[in-house]
């Protein structure tokens, strides 16, 4: 079932998450619908309280490049990542501009790590470490800042931050 999607301005968004006790029916359901939900909106991640979960809990799909063609983009994997710890972020950063389903049509330049490795429980209750670089290491970070309850908005430069305040203004206004 597709869920509806928290806009800028809900609470929800600002919330340090809970913890995910257990790995039960609800848990299933919910990374399901989330993970349709994703799909419906052609994005590359979603974290639980974009759907109005306190939890923490987020999901991603990002694009790979295809193993005939190099240039070309296929489907990358579901990854499921619950209460997930990220460590080791590279020295080396890179700017990249990004947007947020619980935004939208907003862009903004925001500077992260490179590479970032990720600790968290799949839906089989197993705990896994990866590694991940580029835009896969890009979305880890973005959504494991909403389960923290942090923005992209809040990472990027002064100047583009005022760009955006009228968009942000409206978000507010217009999805309440
Ligand atoms: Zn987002």
């Amino acid at each position: 079932m597709k869920l509806p999607l928290s806009y800028y301005g809900n609470p929800v968004l600002r919330k340090k998450c809970r913890e995910v006790e257990e790995i039960n029916d609800e848990i299933r359901r919910l990374v399901s619908d989330m993970s349709e939900t994703l799909e419906a909106q052609n994005g590359i991640g979603l974290a639980a309280p974009q759907v109005g979960k306190d939890l923490r809990l987020f999901i991603t799909k990002v694009p790979v490049p295809s193993k005939d063609d190099p240039d070309q983009w296929e489907d990358g994997p579901l990854y499921v990542f619950i209460n997930p710890v990220l460590s080791e972020p590279s020295p080396e950063s890179w700017e990249s501009s990004e947007g947020c389903l619980s935004i939208p049509k907003v862009y903004v330049p925001v500077t992260r790590p490179y590479r970032i490795k990720v600790e968290a429980t799949d839906l089989d209750g197993n705990r896994f470490t990866e590694e991940f670089s580029g835009l896969q290491a890009r979305c880890c970070m973005h959504e494991n800042d909403h389960i923290n309850g942090v923005l992209m908005i809040d990472r990027t430069d002064k100047a583009s931050r005022k760009e955006i305040d009228a968009d942000l203004r409206r978000i507010k206004k217009e999805y309440r």
